[in-house]
């Protein structure tokens, strides 16, 4: 198990433990812990294999495919974060979103070199 926070993160998401992941992620940037639910909300057409509800704070993700794949939970977790921040208008982007979690998954593969986790 890696022991710095994005690494870990990545790892946690990997192994099925995205609920621990996501309240590392919580207490990381001082925010709630988002729910998460398997099966996107009716309506959710496109062919996206998570969303993100603020409402309810919800990350809502595919099937279980998409709960163990870091980069789809990272992504919408960033949309909770920007949501809860000060700056409630700016959501951020899409390709914001993207960018918060290449950035975990860069991290997770850059200590794999490191310490040969597996
Ligand atoms: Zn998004």
């Amino acid at each position: 198990m890696p022991a710095e926070f994005k690494p870990l993160v990545v790892w946690l998401i990997l192994n099925g433990k995205t609920e621990e992941a996501l309240a590392l992620l919580a207490e990381n940037y001082r925010v709630n812990v988002p729910k998460l639910k398997i099966g996107l909300p009716k309506g959710h057409t496109n062919r996206a294999y998570g969303c993100y509800t603020p409402k309810n704070a919800t990350i809502s993700v595919l099937n279980s495919d998409a709960f163990g794949n870091p980069f789809v939970i990272l992504h919408e977790f960033y949309h909770h974060l920007r949501t809860h921040s000060v700056d409630k208008q700016h959501k951020g982007t899409e390709k914001n979103a993207d960018k918060f979690a290449t950035e975990f998954l860069q991290a997770y593969e850059a200590a794999k070199r490191r310490q040969s986790l597996s």
